[in-house]
């Protein structure tokens, strides 16, 4: 472990206790939860079984998908801003524990990942699922970071970039893109600032931080791909 890069084996549930009594304080939260969208959907009755969304039993609905948000957003600094990945279906939710009194956040924006090169599935009856979304929020009265490229008149809430595949991909099942999260991270964070992701899987968050400056804190709870985020940050 370096002093700049942290990550911990560990259930973000219990370990916010452990961080709030330490007095840790960040700059940012950014995340990727679990979405609880998967489910057991193999159709065992056709003669060639269509595999459905299933990314594993950490995102089979058991996740509680709001309590950890006003306990994580304890931590934000005053001038703080949080970013949390979801499914569509959860935005509105996730929005009002983030305005609620705990949370004491204001939502700004909705920011999209749109995959340049999407998984086509039951393409004649469905539109293409190309599209990720995440809520920002900033600590309410705060300051918040906002790196305004120069060059352009103003910025679209829109990241392309294909899904992850090739070198870049680790064995995480819902790895984020490496550049979808290093533009995130250079618009809405400082070098030398401090940035937490307490669902960290493979450790993108921490590698986009780690390539642009930012010191780092991530928490995973399955040891698999804890040992995939610590190969990667190299920790
Ligand atoms: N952005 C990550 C990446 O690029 O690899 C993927 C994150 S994935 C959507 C969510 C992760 O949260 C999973 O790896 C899951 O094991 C982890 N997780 C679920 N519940 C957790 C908990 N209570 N504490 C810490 N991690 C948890």
């Amino acid at each position: 472990m370096s002093d700049s890069m942290i990550i911990y084996n560990d259930d973000a549930y219990t370990k916010i206790n452990e961080l709030i009594s330490a007095g840790i304080i960040v700059n940012h939260i950014i995340t990727d939860p679990p979405y609880n969208i998967s489910k057991n959907n193999n159709f065992s009755t056709m003669k060639k079984p269509r595999t459905g969304v299933d990314f594993g039993l950490w995102d089979r609905g058991k996740f509680d998908l709001f309590s950890w948000i006003p306990l994580y957003t304890k931590l934000l600094d005053k001038n703080g801003s949080i970013i949390i990945f979801c499914s569509y279906r959860f935005l509105s939710y996730i929005a009002d524990v983030l305005e609620g009194e705990e949370s004491n956040c204001e939502v700004k924006d909705i920011l999209i990942w749109q995959k340049s090169n999407p998984m086509p599935r039951n393409i004649n009856r469905r539109y293409v699922q190309d599209m990720e979304f995440a809520i920002w929020a900033v600590k309410k009265n705060s300051k918040w970071v906002f790196n305004k490229t120069v060059s352009k008149p103003y910025l679209r809430s829109l990241y392309t970039a294909p899904v992850v595949n090739g070198a870049e991909k680790v064995g995480h099942p819902t790895q984020k893109s490496l550049s979808v999260m290093k533009e995130i991270i250079s618009i809405h964070t400082n070098e030398n600032q401090l940035i937490l992701d307490p669902f960290m899987g493979s450790g993108t968050t921490g590698v986009a931080c780690k390539e642009l400056n930012r010191k780092f804190i991530g928490i995973e709870k399955d040891n698999n791909y804890f040992e995939m985020a610590k190969r990667r940050l190299e920790v």
